[in-house]
């Protein structure tokens, strides 16, 4: 069954929450994405979950109707553990502190995914700083969250989430009455790549670095203590470490280059427009060029997101123009050329390297390999790489 005219989805899951009949369940597609299944032996044909899609209509407001600071957490500690100004995990201690709930990402390792979790506690919030680039899966945090804001009626939330995500939750929760009683939290947004690439990456992980997914304790997608404008992938496991830039990451190589991220995310309808109170993303551009501690975009987009933001305890903020947020961001971009063969290939079980061999001639990885030791900070390369 086709949920939207487009026949388009990005697996936010909104559909899945709202199904009166619980027959539409979330699972990885054919490509590696999230998408909704439906038990169509069950289905009252209600039409909600075309009423709900983000692809029939959503209530996105553009992004420069909002206000832009940059931004960043007064705790150095928590600066330094975050992707960029460690902003998220101020706003999770703020909400924890004033007795909300707080919905976001965290690592799940038996799933060897991200997964979206409810937390009520700083410790338990604690795992959800990083960034994970990859598609989390949110359906039943999402719904862990609506059964207890229903259960009680005086009970808030902060949730963070991709912008299709919150645009998804954004409708549901306004669906079921209970929008008011939650602050929606997005980032800017280049995309999220196939869990086949992340599949076919762990068992290169394993083959070339001895560490099998099984025994895999932590998984930074960017760990900032090297450097926060190169991303350095880490993951650690049975006494093991793998701590390597993108130009050394086949992973990253492959996400940052756009080769197999999800069709949605090559035009995506969010990028300049959210349905969100805050949108939160990395502070690139000529402004903070030089340093290496990170800074976050604090886009707030609405009434309520200010409120939330003006009683922010323990972050560093200036208000900048709006328009400082263009010309930082990532734009659409075209569909790549190899995509049907990379998924194919990656199916098939080819490793992410040979992807990169379609794009980019040995000669040139080669040169970029080399290159990339001569920007390396030595000293914290090698102070981190052997450190969880
Ligand atoms: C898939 C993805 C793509 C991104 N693309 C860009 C971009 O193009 N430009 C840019 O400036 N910023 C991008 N970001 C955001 C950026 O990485 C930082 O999250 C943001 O700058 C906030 O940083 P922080 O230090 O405040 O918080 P962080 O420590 O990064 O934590 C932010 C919050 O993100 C949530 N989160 C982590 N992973 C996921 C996930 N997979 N799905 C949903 N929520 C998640 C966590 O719950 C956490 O609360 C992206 C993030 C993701 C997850
Ligand atoms: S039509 Fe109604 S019952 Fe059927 S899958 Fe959609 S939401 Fe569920
Ligand atoms: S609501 Fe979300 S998951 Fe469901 S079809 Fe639409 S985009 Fe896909
Ligand atoms: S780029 Fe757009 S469609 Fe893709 S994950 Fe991000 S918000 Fe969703």
């Amino acid at each position: 069954m086709q949920i939207n005219d487009e026949n388009r989805c990005s697996g936010c899951s909104a559909c899945a929450l709202a199904c009166p009949a619980g027959c539409i369940e979330m699972k990885l597609s054919e490509e590696g994405f999230l998408r909704p299944c439906i038990d169509a032996s069950k289905c009252l044909n209600c039409g909600l979950c075309r009423r709900i899609c983000i692809y029939g209509g959503n209530r996105a407001k553009p992004l420069d109707s909002g206000t832009l600071y940059s931004a960043y957490a007064a705790d150095s500690g928590l600066r330094g553990s975050s992707s960029s100004g460690g902003v998220a995990a101020v706003m999770a201690r703020q909400a924890i502190g004033e007795g909300s709930f707080v919905c976001g990402a965290v690592y799940d390792l038996a799933g060897q995914c991200p997964r979206h979790t409810v937390c009520s506690s700083l410790q338990q919030a604690e795992a959800l700083q990083g960034s994970k680039y990859l598609q989390s899966r949110c359906r039943e945090g999402f719904a862990e969250l609506i059964a207890k804001l229903r259960q009680n009626s005086a009970a808030e939330a902060v949730v963070f989430a991709t912008p299709c995500q919150v645009a998804g939750l954004d409708a549901v929760l306004t669906q079921f009455g209970l929008r008011q009683r939650v602050i929606l939290i997005d980032n800017f947004c280049h995309g999220v790549p196939t869990y086949l690439l992340w599949q076919r990456y762990l068992e290169e992980l394993e083959r070339n670095r001895h560490i099998p997914a099984e025994s895999i304790e932590k998984v930074t997608f960017r760990d900032k203590r090297i450097s926060w404008h190169r991303y350095y992938m880490h993951i650690s496991g049975g006494g093991r470490n793998y701590c390597e830039p993108t130009a050394r990451d086949s992973f990253l190589s492959v996400f940052t280059g756009y080769m197999v991220n999800q069709r949605e995310c090559l035009d995506c309808r969010f990028r300049n427009a959210s349905a969100a109170d805050v949108r939160l993303g990395d502070f690139w551009g000529r402004r903070y060029r030089g340093t290496e501690k990170g800074y976050s975009m604090m886009l707030v987009l609405t009434e309520a997101g200010k409120k939330f933001c003006d009683r922010l305890d323990g972050i560093e903020r200036m208000e900048v123009p709006v328009e400082e947020r263009k010309g930082q961001q990532h734009e659409d971009y075209p569909f790549p050329r190899f995509y049907d063969r990379t998924i194919a290939m990656l199916k098939a079980g080819e490793m992410p390297e040979r992807i990169l061999e379609l794009y980019v001639p040995e000669r040139r990885r080669k040169q970029k390999r080399l290159r990339s030791w001569f920007s390396t900070d030595l000293l914290k390369y090698l102070k981190y790489r052997n450190k969880q």
